[in-house]
């Protein structure tokens, strides 16, 4: 029996190795991989560029204190300022890590600003910005609040959508808004661009911050490096994880010269957070993504398979209701049971992950080939096919 906590609905499935979009199982099957981890893989499995480059810094350096300068921590910030609206970087170790340091930014700069009373931060309900205990009260999900009380106060809640209780919420206390640029966990719901220009423009206007929860939409899976650049929009915050280290468990925060400036030695801090084995996951990743053409053809990929998911939901409208999502963060909104649903795809050698509105979660590596993404179909086709 498993000493493991139970927390996990986990299916009985188990792996020995894995390489680019593909699984290979304890019982001998391969599996095409569209879970990725949940968007972590972002380069796939086994990739070579990555593996050599964790094993030369492996025999070199693992860990230092952040009390110490680390040159490959130095690298990797100065690369994610250079490429994107971020002036500054602090490094955590997981996605809620990450969203619970920008919520500590965000209060800490009204602080600064000798507006301590200015601490709230506004989430959308039903988001997901990580399991602490702080980021559930800001997801605000019976799912994953129940029983976990008291509630963390600090937070305001809207419902996705809803322009006019968003604008309503605000109050003089309020510090910040912090949404996902694209809901995961929530659904794969996409904020229309017009909405997130519209959350810039309202941000600028009460004169509060801008928090885009990136963690699992950023680093390249939307088909740019950043969700929100389509919307031409600068955040003043912006929380990532998953993808960056490719696998390596590495958070991190992104802020301008505004958020940065209410931070001063000794207010934050992590142990594990930038250490030099994961920075040089997380600069290969860089070198990677930012390669001539890597992005454009996550977008190229991202449209085909979205259009081509739309072709089977026309064909079999009574089980798939819509095709969500942008780049590769694909959401198939189905009338079906979802996990009737995960499942098939299972038996047929295709992981995929679920989300809640009964999802279905479509996400490959980054790098997955256009005949790995037309065999995923094939698949989705097929098990469409199952139900009378
Ligand atoms: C996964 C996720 C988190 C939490 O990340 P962990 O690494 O699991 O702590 C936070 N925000 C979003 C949008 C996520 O998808």
């Amino acid at each position: 029996m498993s000493k493991i906590l139970n927390t996990y609905n986990r299916k009985k499935i188990s792996f020995t190795k894995g390489k680019g979009s593909y699984l290979y199982a304890s019982n001998g099957k391969k599996y095409l991989d569209f879970c990725a981890g949940i968007a972590v893989c972002s380069l796939g499995h086994a990739n070579d560029y990555l593996i050599r480059s964790i094993n030369k810094q492996s025999k070199k350096l693992w860990h230092v204190s952040n009390v110490f300068t680390i040159p490959e921590q130095e690298k990797l910030a100065k690369r994610l300022t250079q490429k994107t609206f971020a002036d500054y970087v602090s490094f955590q170790n997981s996605g809620a890590e990450a969203t619970e340091a920008a919520i500590k930014f965000a209060r800490r700069y009204f602080y600064s600003k000798g507006q301590p009373r200015k601490n709230r931060v506004l989430c959308i309900n039903n988001s997901f910005h990580g399991r602490t205990i702080a980021a559930i009260f800001a997801s605000n999900s019976k799912k994953a609040t129940e029983g976990f009380g008291p509630k963390v106060d600090g937070f305001d809640h809207f419902n996705f959508g809803d322009h006019k209780s968003l604008e309503k919420a605000i109050t003089k206390r309020t510090a910040a808004i912090m949404v996902e640029t694209i809901l995961g966990e929530g659904g794969i719901k996409v904020i229309p661009d017009v909405c997130l220009k519209g959350l810039r423009k309202l941000c600028n206007k009460k004169k509060i911050l801008l928090i885009l929860d990136e963690v699992q939409c950023g680093v390249g899976r939307s088909g740019k490096f950043f969700a929100f650049e389509d919307a031409k929009i600068k955040p003043d915050i912006v929380p990532i994880a998953k993808g960056i280290g490719g696998g390596f468990p590495i958070g991190a925060v992104l802020v301008n010269k505004k958020v940065a400036s209410g931070m001063k030695p000794g207010t934050h801090g992590s142990t594990f957070g930038g250490n030099p084995l994961a920075m040089s996951a997380g600069n290969a990743v860089m070198d990677v993504m930012f390669k001539k053409g890597f992005l454009k053809n996550v977008s190229k990929n991202g449209k085909y398979f979205i259009y081509q998911l739309n072709k089977i939901k026309s064909k079999y409208p009574r089980i798939i209701k819509e095709v969500r999502g942008k780049g590769l963060l694909i959401g198939l909104c189905l009338h079906v049971n979802q996990a009737n649903f995960i499942q098939k795809l299972l038996d047929n050698n295709l992981l995929t992950v679920r989300a809640a509105e009964n999802v279905v979660r479509l996400l490959p590596p980054l790098n997955v080939k256009k005949n790995e993404i037309n065999k995923a179909l094939e698949i989705i086709e097929k098990v469409c096919k199952t139900y009378k």
